[in-house]
């Protein structure tokens, strides 16, 4: 019992209560090589808050915490099959997994999530994006064709990144599997 104990701890973050990036990694590969073998889509999305650094000094790193913790708590709501994860990846980053996913249905769960979050309306006063906690998502959706799950991460980062470039407040999607569903 105890054992298993710090074992789950060893997969939880400590501040938002969801997978680590530790976790995050495990379940990417395992989830990635069922949808090999079984020739399903994957897709993931990587989440980043926007302007957060302006929350901080703002309102304080106390205030800052909070607001991870009920975005975090807005991702679950998102996660729903054994085949999904939401991990919190490192500071204000956030990714999820959706194993068996198409795109067309991961692109609107990211859109439907930028929008859950913006409606918690946590104050962000002077983000010049908009007064309130929004965030960028990119997401990306294909067919694995090998077992290499290491480059899929940086895909949906470069998502992320335009989004960004964008104008913020935006999810960004490609889907990989366009000319090679089977
Ligand atoms: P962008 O819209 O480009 O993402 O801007 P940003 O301000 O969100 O990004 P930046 O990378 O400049 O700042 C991220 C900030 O997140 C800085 C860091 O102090 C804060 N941060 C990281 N981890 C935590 C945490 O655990 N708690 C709090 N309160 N702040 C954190
Ligand atoms: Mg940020
Ligand atoms: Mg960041």
């Amino acid at each position: 019992m105890a054992e298993e104990r710090v074992r789950e701890l060893s997969r939880i973050d400590g501040l938002t209560q969801i997978a680590n990036r530790r976790h995050f990694d495990v379940f990417l590969k395992r989830e990635w090589r069922r949808c090999h073998r079984l020739t399903l889509p994957f897709s993931m999305a990587v989440l980043d808050i926007d302007h957060f650094k302006l929350l901080n000094d703002t309102y304080g790193h106390q205030v800052g915490d909070e607001a991870l913790v009920q975005v975090a708590r807005v991702l679950k709501n998102f996660v729903k099959r054994p085949s999904d994860l939401c991990a919190r990846y490192g500071g204000e980053e956030f990714a999820l997994i959706w194993g068996g996913l198409v795109a067309l249905e991961a692109e609107a769960m990211a859109n439907e999530l930028l929008e859950r979050v913006e409606k918690l309306a946590i104050p962000n006063k002077n983000a010049p994006t908009k007064p309130i906690l929004t965030c960028s998502i990119g997401v990306v959706t294909v067919y694995p064709e090998s077992n290499d799950e290491m480059w899929i991460f940086g895909e949906a980062d470069d998502l992320l990144y335009q989004a960004k470039e964008q104008g913020r407040n935006r999810v960004i999607g490609v889907d990989v599997t366009m000319n090679k569903a089977k």
